[in-house]
């Protein structure tokens, strides 16, 4: 569904990206890992074109995405749900939830978006018209999830989701997403939580210094002895 092929990228004359090739098939939950600073932001980044790459293509089911505007890549069914969150604070629940779905064919859908994304997550509807900004952690990540959704996505880019939450919370964001993943969609996601990652993905990608190093089956790279030293710290 999803091919990264030999991509670099950077930022002015840094590079961060390098000979990046790895693919992401439909109804799959990919993972990327690797240590600050590795360059997965930077992947995901490149993926919704926020960063162009300077070398290599990618490729989305039949579309080349290079050079396609960021609104239009959210068009074709991708919805990148950033780290960080930003949400705007001063507008409600509902009104950034409505700021997921301003691409034409998720309009035409607005309506039973938001009751698909309610019902995911029954918090916001109690919460729907509080400022985004008076939230909790947790349901400020919630309601950057669900404004994800409102895209009416093929395909989530989650990026380090379980940042800054609890113990708690990190559980019901994995189940969440775990969930939509069950929906049907397919997953790319960025997490610190290696081991828990790692347990419930069906592919993973290590990522050192902008290389891609290893890629294997979740449970498979949790019993790899690399992956357990700088990962685990077993
Ligand atoms: P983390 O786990 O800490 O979020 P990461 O693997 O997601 O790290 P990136 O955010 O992709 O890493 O950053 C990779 C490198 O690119 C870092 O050295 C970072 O300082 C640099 N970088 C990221 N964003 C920018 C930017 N806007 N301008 C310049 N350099 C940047």
């Amino acid at each position: 569904m999803l091919r990264v092929e030999h991509v670099d990228a950077g930022y002015g004359d840094v590079q961060v990206l390098w000979d990046v090739s790895f693919k992401v098939d439909a109804g799959e939950f990919a993972v990327l890992v690797g240590a600050n600073g590795a360059g997965k932001s930077t992947i995901m980044k490149t993926i919704s074109n926020l960063v162009q790459p300077s070398r290599g293509e990618i490729w989305f089911e039949e579309t080349r995405l290079n050079g396609i505007p960021p609104n239009r890549i959210i068009d074709l069914g991708i919805a990148h749900v950033p780290e960080g969150r930003q949400l705007f604070p001063e507008m409600t629940v509902r009104e950034n939830l409505e700021l997921g779905s301003l691409t034409a064919r998720a309009k035409s859908h607005r309506k039973q978006s938001m009751e698909w994304v309610m019902e995911l997550f029954p918090r916001l509807r109690e919460r729907q018209k509080q400022l985004a900004g008076t939230l909790s952690g947790g349901e400020q990540q919630m309601c950057a999830i669900a404004r994800g959704l409102m895209s009416r996505p093929k395909m989530v880019l989650f990026d380090e989701p379980s940042l800054g939450l609890s113990p708690l919370l990190t559980q019901d964001i994995f189940r969440l997403t775990h969930q939509i993943h069950q929906e049907g969609l397919t997953i790319l996601m960025v997490e610190q939580n290696v081991k828990q990652t790692l347990t419930i993905c069906d592919r993973a990608y290590v990522l050192t210094n902008g290389k891609i190093v290893m890629e294997g089956k979740g449970r498979e790279l949790l019993e790899n002895q690399e992956v357990k030293e700088a990962f685990l710290g077993i």
